[in-house]
């Protein structure tokens, strides 16, 4: 189609040349018959001797006696050799006398055509002899002509021409029939050759000549070849951005998709996590309320029960706490030296009782001083909540190994166990809030699957962050890194 509309366009063009040739010659025949109305016997009409000036490729004018023929009619050209051309005009106009017949006829009707005849002079020269019809009656017609020649013809009237629609577009070459190299052409260097893509239309006045058209630089299929490219990789790079954006969009609704789910589940944990202590709590209260218990040991087992699952309900309220407050930014942190060995055998100290008596043993092993900018209390709820899940998640071999240390310009703690491990696949997950590991014996240990997103955000909060390093049935160790303290310069 594209084709079709491009081959059309090209048409056109030719067309307007053709035209514009027409419009030049017509108004040169317009100057001729004023010309010839004011003529003086014996000298070339003024207005005919300036069409001669001024147009080089016009050779010589001539118009006959009525009846039509050219013999003693006058010749008009610059130079002395007009009585040289009336032998070969008078040839010319016998060989087309049924061309000149039709003329006189169209004249009758009252339409001024101009017929195109083969003209060749005295000097061999091919002219076009352009022939018409003047005179108002047609006992006066007089057979008139222009002698044209060619070359000339085409350099200065459609050259020209040819330039002012060519522009970097288009190169527009004529070319002589029967002769490959053009005679003009709009290209900087001459010569220019009728390539097969070139789109041709013969000259109407001089038929002898063509004028071709065709794209300057590129043709219409490496044209049609670089759209049709370009829109593919516009399509093609629309696609991908479809594609990302689906992919995006699926991730994030999956996303979403299992945060609502977590948040479910945290609901049935906490509620659980919460009812269990509480209804120990309320049995043994009321069991020594109604004064049933007897021996005195045996109140002082229920009183530590008690505060054991008080304890732990406070525990479980201030971790709930802790995560709302730090997860909406509302947590104020105060930064402060910290020596994480101290602060380390300061927890332990602390929770030596409660890990002994869960049959764990544990060891410190501290590297070196550390001395890290953090806030004392959140690194030590960090810590703690490892602790916690080291003892959670090891049934079996209850040995907590602690190290400190230096690495790059962080001071860092490893918690490390040897429980129950975690899963590649789980280990990108462990840091979400709400989440817990679905599978294996312990996943119905109580939890809120806070615990580990609290230390992620109370670890980043204070500039540090955390990583996990664990195998399922090998343990785990949990890293914490604090930015070191500023040395002073
Ligand atoms: P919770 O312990 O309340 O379930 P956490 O956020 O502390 O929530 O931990 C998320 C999940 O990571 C846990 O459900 C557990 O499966 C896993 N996990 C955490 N710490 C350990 C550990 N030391 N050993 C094995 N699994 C662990």
């Amino acid at each position: 189609m594209i084709q079709d509309v491009y081959r059309k366009q090209l048409d056109a063009i030719l067309f307007s040349v053709n035209q514009y040739s027409d419009d030049v010659l017509n108004s040169w025949i317009a100057k001729v018959e004023s010309g010839w109305i004011e003529k003086v016997p014996g000298h070339t009409p003024k207005k005919i001797k300036n069409l001669l000036t001024f147009n080089s490729s016009l050779v010589a004018v001539f118009i006959s006696d009525p009846p039509y023929g050219a013999a003693n009619g006058a010749v008009f050209s610059l130079t002395d050799s007009s009585k040289e051309h009336i032998s070969a005009i008078n040839e010319t106009l016998s060989s087309g006398a049924e061309n000149i017949r039709q003329l006189v006829e169209y004249k009758k009707d009252g339409f001024q055509k101009l017929q195109s005849l083969p003209y060749r002079d005295s000097a061999n020269n091919d002219l076009r002899c352009l022939a018409f019809v003047v005179g108002d009656q047609p006992s006066q017609f007089s057979i008139a002509g222009l002698l044209v020649d060619p070359n000339i013809f085409i350099q200065e009237v459609v050259g020209p021409r040819l330039q002012i629609i060519a522009k970097d577009q288009f190169i527009l070459s004529v070319f002589k029939k029967g002769s490959p190299a053009s005679i003009y052409s709009t290209l900087a260097r001459n010569g220019d050759t009728l390539k097969a893509e070139a789109h041709t239309k013969d000259l109407w006045l001089l038929p002898d000549f063509t004028i071709g058209i065709r794209a300057n630089g590129t043709s219409i299929q490496s044209l049609v070849d670089k759209r049709t490219t370009t829109n593919l990789i516009l399509l093609l790079s629309l696609d991908a951005v479809l594609i990302v954006a689906v992919i995006l969009v699926f991730r994030n609704v999956k996303h979403e998709v299992q945060l609502a789910q977590n948040k479910a589940d945290f609901v049935s944990n906490v509620s659980h996590e919460i009812r269990t202590p509480l209804a120990l709590i309320s049995m043994f209260a009321e069991t020594l309320e109604m004064g049933r218990v007897g021996s005195e040991e045996k109140k002082q087992e229920y009183y530590s029960i008690i505060t054991k699952e008080t304890h732990r309900l406070s525990g479980i309220v201030n971790k709930i706490l802790s995560f709302s407050q730090i997860d909406a930014n509302k947590k104020n942190l105060v930064f402060r030296i910290v020596d994480i060995n101290a602060e380390v055998n300061g927890i332990l100290k602390t929770y030596d009782f409660h890990l002994r008596s869960k049959g764990f043993g544990y060891t410190f092993i501290p590297g070196g001083e550390v001395s890290v900018q953090a806030d004392d209390e959140a690194f030590a709820e960090a810590v703690i909540n490892l602790i916690d899940n080291a003892m959670k998640y090891s049934p079996d071999k209850k040995f907590i190994e602690i190290t400190s240390g230096i690495e790059n310009e962080y001071g860092y703690v490893a918690v490390k166990d040897h429980g129950i491990g975690i899963s590649k696949m789980d280990q990108k997950h462990i840091f979400d809030k709400f989440f817990r590991v679905s599978s294996g014996d312990l996943a119905k240990s109580l939890g809120t699957g806070l615990g580990l997103s609290l230390v992620k955000q109370l670890t980043e909060a204070q500039h540090g962050h955390v990583t996990v390093s664990s195998a399922p049935g090998k343990g785990s160790v949990f890293t914490l890194y604090f930015l070191l303290k500023k040395t002073e310069s």
